[in-house]
């Protein structure tokens, strides 16, 4: 089999580095700069000049790619390589982009005689490079029964929740909870310290309580470090929840609180906080007090 992996980010390298432990494949990368293929030629993938070089023989293509902008360009810009893909060879979209964005490409990539799945990701940096994320599938079933050999070396759990569309539904309503949870955590625990609380008591005790999401349990020991290296660019929720945004608009449901989160990420970018993780909306709370 030949498969493609178009995205070399902070989660496609790692993606692409566990999906070349399936045996009896062949796996073309491609990534802007360069460099991102590298480490993945070393462990045995072929480096393609272009994204349209790389799908050429590819039965299948993964793209991890930042937005929905960027997923337009390198799918069906001027060098876009669905148009070079083969006939009914399968693209699986994993980059978070809005459901409507999806419906589009599904539609645009049957229109060239290309097979499409939304398949966008739970799970961060740690789980990607374990093969530990959380697949959220759209499309119809007999290509997600096809691409399960290879999601199950990059993933642990494979959710189909419906046709195309649908897998970026859901991850809207996943980041809508993580962008404002952390967001509600940092507030909180900002105010602990105003009450005399030290932080690493807050950091030790708050994430413990059932009234806290689970990962911020790993989120209060970076705030604890002041360690905000990304695993989650905060640039990218902001993106998210500006997604979300567009999503509720075209849903007419208000979104009161996650359009004020997307204010708070929107300021955290502009104070510098973009590429740090998303987590560092934290320092930037702290920082306006
Ligand atoms: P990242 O490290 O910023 O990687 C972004 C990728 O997009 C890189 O390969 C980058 O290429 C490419 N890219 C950006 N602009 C481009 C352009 N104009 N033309 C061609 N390629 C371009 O981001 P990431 O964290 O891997 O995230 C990738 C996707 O997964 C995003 O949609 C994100 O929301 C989603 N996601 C991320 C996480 C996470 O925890 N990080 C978790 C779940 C989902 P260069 O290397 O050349 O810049």
């Amino acid at each position: 089999m030949n498969a493609s992996f178009i995205g070399l980010g902070i989660m496609g390298s790692r993606m692409a580095n566990n999906l070349l432990k399936h045996k009896g494949m062949t796996l073309t990368v491609f990534n802007r700069s360069a460099e991102a293929m590298a480490a993945l030629e070393e462990k045995g993938a072929k480096a393609a000049d272009s994204a349209r070089a790389a799908v050429a023989d590819a039965e299948v293509v993964f793209t991890m790619l930042s937005d929905p902008e960027v997923v337009d360009e390198v799918a069906f810009g001027e060098q876009g390589f669905v148009t070079a893909m083969g006939k009914g060879a399968l693209w699986v979209n994993c980059s978070t982009v809005n459901p409507s964005f999806t419906r589009e490409c599904d539609q645009r990539a049957h229109a060239q005689g290309v097979r499409f799945l939304d398949a966008p990701v739970a799970g961060t940096k740690m789980p990607a490079e374990t093969g530990e994320l959380t697949f959220l599938l759209g499309g119809d079933s007999a290509d997600v029964e096809e691409v399960r050999p290879l999601l199950d070396h990059m993933g642990q759990k494979i959710l189909h929740v419906g046709p195309a569309g649908q897998g970026s539904a859901f991850k809207m309503l996943v980041n809508a909870l993580l962008a404002q949870s952390m967001l509600v955590y940092s507030e909180t625990a900002l105010l602990g310290e105003k009450l005399g609380f030290s932080r690493d008591f807050l950091m030790d005790t708050l994430p413990n309580l059932p009234v806290t999401a689970p990962f911020l349990k790993g989120k209060a020991e970076l705030i604890k470090e002041g360690d905000y290296a990304p695993q989650f660019p905060l640039e990218l929720m902001l993106k998210d929840l500006q997604l979300l945004d567009v999503t509720a608009y075209e849903q007419k449901q208000p979104l009161f609180l996650a359009s004020l989160a997307k204010s708070v990420y929107g300021q955290a970018n502009n104070a510098g906080h973009g590429r740090d993780d998303f987590a560092a909306v934290f320092d930037y709370l702290e920082k306006l007090h």
